[in-house]
């Protein structure tokens, strides 16, 4: 971790993917068995083994369009419903009609699913609409019943390596990439004919309340590094002022998870055991529901099992203590909490992006494109909303397929070999200071005033301070932040993603001049939604070094949606007889 290297290597590939957490691993598996003479590359600044979100497993699939449950339709549907219609639905609809492939292909891998008696999949129902959450319960697999099929083809992969960003070509193509080594800050240009940006969430936006910068909901290696990257290479970013905002466990920051829960009777109540929303499927109107609960003096908001019999509870803790964060049994025995005896705390969690639960992310069609030719994005980063793991499966795959395809018909971009020498001079600046300020007190002082500025309700005069106080933690960045090794190499190049997220943050949420999504986008100066005006989706990029949003119409629908169902989602408050 100590030793640094001045090393440059240089290599070529035809396609690059970055980041090994669940879509990317896709995407290159994908790619390499379509054309297996390829050269994919997978880089993954952890190690694939055990990376991003899935790391310890997962509870089971919470989007799976399944026949004779659902139809890609009903799916499309929902999703454009639950966000509000802002939804280009045809990569909801691409991902609709291909994820009950990729199940029976995760299935074959070994990663099996919840059946009935019949054989069936069990599918429950926790949207507002649809019955789409499928069970896994061996989900502890995931990873490495994945890794297992990426050894198979023989992919080629670089761990250890942090992408910093994208090469652009000469011609406006993408030209691959360049990463630094988090053990020895060896640089490493990666020359490649489409590059695949898989970096999930930017989870180290806000600050949870705990104030541990790791103990976030979201894989805490997941900084925004992706959605820096794509902004600095000139893709256009969408609707970023959706933010990400969960219903957590108070202190543990995980899941609370009444999508597990939910199916065997569990439900979010208030401080009197009532139930006040009608779906606990997440959603900007559901976190608002939330927030206002809290507001009203009936919070805190709970958790609530204690009227499940026995029997369901063991049930209930075999998956959620056991499969995707196996810690949180030790944090209730820490705490001497029990769901048989009492509600369980929650609150509202710190604001990221995230498109895996929301909306905000990297712009790409259905297949997966973004703006820039040659560059693909799939997973939580990319703009496909609600789209959870089955979506970074599926859209990963949908991204490798294409990709590889792209690579065939052409060849390396050429790139200006000063955009490396610039790019090795930012990155290195840190170690080259012998006194300064340590990236986690860079990281700490962006994410405290993203709590305290951004958070909604967002109120316009609270992000105008926040830009002015950002610029000054960018001219520390900039000017004084320092690191004394390689890992805090890593640590200061995260800092400057989640410090450009933060000013993303800022400016899409400007542009907005309505509310929209629930608590997600509520700004209190115009606080109703403004069809008018706002039926929309913002795309950001940057142009001549400046931020700058603008309006992108929705694409005309493909699957219509009748006037009184729009507003489903609307109605999240249980209303009681008077
Ligand atoms: C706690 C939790 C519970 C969840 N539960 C469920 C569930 O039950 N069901 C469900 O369907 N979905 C669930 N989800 C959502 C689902 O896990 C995600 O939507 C999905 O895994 C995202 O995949 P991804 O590939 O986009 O990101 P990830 O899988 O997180 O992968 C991103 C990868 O990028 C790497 N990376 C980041 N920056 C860089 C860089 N600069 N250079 C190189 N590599 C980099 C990271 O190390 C990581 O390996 C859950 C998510 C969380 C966080």
């Amino acid at each position: 971790m100590g030793d640094i290297s001045s090393g440059l290597s240089e290599v070529e590939c035809d396609v690059l993917v970055i980041g090994g957490g669940t879509a990317g691993p896709m995407a290159a598996y994908k790619a390499k068995v379509k054309n297996p003479k390829a050269r994919v590359i997978l880089l993954e600044k952890a190690n694939v083994k055990r990376s991003g979100a899935i790391c310890m497993g997962m509870d089971g699939l919470n989007n799976a369009v399944i026949p004779g449950h659902s139809t890609p339709e009903q799916y499309t549907k929902e999703i454009t419903i639950a966000n509000d219609g802002i939804c280009d639905q045809a990569p909801v609809y691409k991902y609709a009609e291909r994820c009950f492939e990729i199940i029976q292909e995760l299935d074959r891998f070994g990663i099996r699913f919840q059946k009935d008696q019949k054989g069936d999949f069990d599918v429950k129902k926790v949207h507002h609409i649809g019955t789409y959450v499928l069970p896994m319960p061996n989900g502890d697999t995931v990873k490495k019943a994945l890794y297992r099929q990426l050894r198979r083809v023989q992919l080629l992969i670089s761990n250890r390596f942090m992408a910093t960003r994208l090469l652009n070509g000469r011609d406006g193509r993408i030209a691959g990439a360049i990463a630094v080594n988090t053990r020895t800050s060896e640089f490493l240009v990666v020359r490649a004919k489409a590059v695949i940006l898989c970096l999930g969430a930017a989870g180290r936006l806000g600050l949870p309340h705990s104030g541990y910068l790791y103990g976030t909901y979201e894989n805490a290696a997941n900084a925004g590094d992706g959605y820096a990257m794509a902004y600095h290479a000139g893709a256009a970013l969408a609707n970023l002022e959706c933010f990400q905002i969960n219903p957590l466990i108070k202190d543990y920051n995980g899941p609370a998870c009444a999508y597990v829960a939910g199916p065997f009777g569990g439900y979010t109540a208030n401080n009197e055991g009532m139930r006040f929303i009608e779906c606990d499927y997440w959603s900007g109107q559901m976190m608002l529901e939330f927030y206002r609960e809290l507001q009203s003096g009936k919070g805190p908001v709970f958790l609530k099992l204690d009227h499940l019999a026995n029997e369901t509870i063991d049930e209930i803790e075999g998956i959620l203590h056991r499969v995707e964060r196996p810690t949180r049994g030790r944090f209730h025995t820490g705490r001497g909490t029990d769901y048989r005896h009492e509600m369980i705390e929650m609150h509202v969690s710190e604001i990221g992006f995230c498109s895996g639960h929301s909306a905000s992310g990297v712009f790409v069609d259905e297949f997966a494109r973004t703006t820039v030719p040659g560059l693909y994005a799939a997973g939580d980063m990319a703009s496909v909303p609600h789209n959870y793991m089955l979506g970074a499966f599926t859209n990963g795959a949908v991204a490798g397929e294409h990709a590889i395809g792209f690579a065939a018909e052409t060849d390396l971009a050429e790139y200006d070999p000063a955009d490396v020498t610039a790019e090795r001079e930012r990155v290195l600046a840190p170690l080259k200071r012998e006194d300064g300020v340590p990236p986690n007190q860079i990281e700490y002082k962006t994410r405290r005033l993203v709590n305290d500025y951004l958070q909604p309700p967002k109120i316009t005069r609270k992000y105008e301070i926040a830009a002015d106080r950002f610029a000054e933690v960018r001219d520390d960045l900039e000017n004084a932040m320092m690191a004394r090794d390689s890992h805090e190499l890593m640590r200061a190049m995260e800092a400057s993603s989640i410090l450009d997220c933060a000013e993303m943050a800022v400016c899409a949420s400007l542009f907005r001049t309505e509310s929209r999504w629930g608590l997600y986008h509520h700004r209190v100066e115009f606080p109703e939604r403004d069809n008018a005006n706002w039926f929309c989706h913002t795309l950001l990029r940057k142009a001549d070094d400046r931020m700058i949003c603008e309006k992108r119409p929705v694409a005309p629908y493909i699957v219509p949606i009748a006037d009184e169902e729009r507003a489903a989602y609307d109605k999240q408050r249980l209303r009681r007889p008077a």
